[in-house]
């Protein structure tokens, strides 16, 4: 059992659990974390996956998505969709910043001006809040996906979050993807027929050309292409404000303080 990041043994765990697949994967994470796991999901077609995969394993794994309010429509009709035929429950984080708070604070669409700090106002900070007191949280990223997740391990400690992070499809292929969702007949986004690869909020997400990048639809005209919550290093050091200031401040702002 894998309960402390001091555990040698993380290594030869992963490697183990990286050759038995996805389904033991999540299999063996509800059952060494029980009650204190956490599964994200952003509805995107690894998302997916990983939720039919945890349904029929305990629909009663608590299941999370961070609410940013820039979704497109389309995405919350997914969302509804997926609960539906899954029957699980999903949480709605949200950072408890409106966005009329946000511009009064920080300026009018600030995901034009400043990205990461949007992204970390409306992600990272919810998410940190969210796995408090958590032993551990399920993402669907995959090594292909960015440069940023080319090293990423079936199951690693999240120094940033302080947590055991479980990537049952971090070695598998977008092509397994497509796979899977075809076999099991799950539903995805209808953005995704329409040229969008890669769907997150509507202000950062654009369709792309054939033969484009995938991951160029994202962020377009900024290098950035993570939002921050799969990054080891903490968004704060590329902004000028400290991190806790910047928690501490949103929460001022969202109840009204500031
Ligand atoms: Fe803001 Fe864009 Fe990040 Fe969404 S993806 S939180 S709109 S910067």
């Amino acid at each position: 059992m894998c309960t402390s990041n001091s555990s040698p043994d993380l290594t030869t765990i992963a490697r183990q659990l990286e050759s038995q697949g996805p389904a033991a994967i999540l299999r063996w994470a509800v059952a060494t974390y029980g009650s204190s796991l956490t599964v994200a999901t952003g509805f995107g077609p690894e998302g997916v996956v990983i939720l039919h995969l945890v349904s029929q394993i305990d629909s009663r794994v608590k299941v999370f998505y961070l609410e940013t309010d820039l979704f497109f429509e389309e995405t919350h009709a997914l969302r509804d969709r997926l609960q539906t035929r899954l029957g699980l429950t999903f949480e709605r984080v949200h950072s408890g910043l409106s966005l009329e708070q946000q511009a009064a604070s920080y300026g009018e669409n600030l995901w034009q001006n400043d990205p990461d700090l949007c992204c970390y106002l409306r992600k990272v900070i919810p998410l940190r809040q969210h796995l408090a007191g958590k032993l551990a949280w399920v993402t669907g990223i995959r090594r292909g996906q960015t440069p940023a997740r080319a090293n990423a391990q079936v199951v690693e400690w999240d120094q940033t979050n302080g947590l055991f992070k479980i990537n049952p499809l971090v070695f598998w292929s977008a092509e397994q993807v497509q796979e899977y969702t075809r076999i099991h007949n799950l539903p995805s986004n209808p953005l995704r027929q329409r040229g969008y690869p890669s769907i997150g909020c509507w202000p950062c997400t654009r369709a792309v050309q054939p033969g484009e990048n995938p991951r160029i639809g994202r962020w377009p005209g900024f290098p950035k292409t993570e939002c921050g919550l799969h990054l080891s290093v903490r968004s704060s050091e590329q902004n000028p404000k400290d991190a806790q200031t910047l928690v501490d401040e949103s929460e001022q702002i969202s109840r009204g303080m500031k």
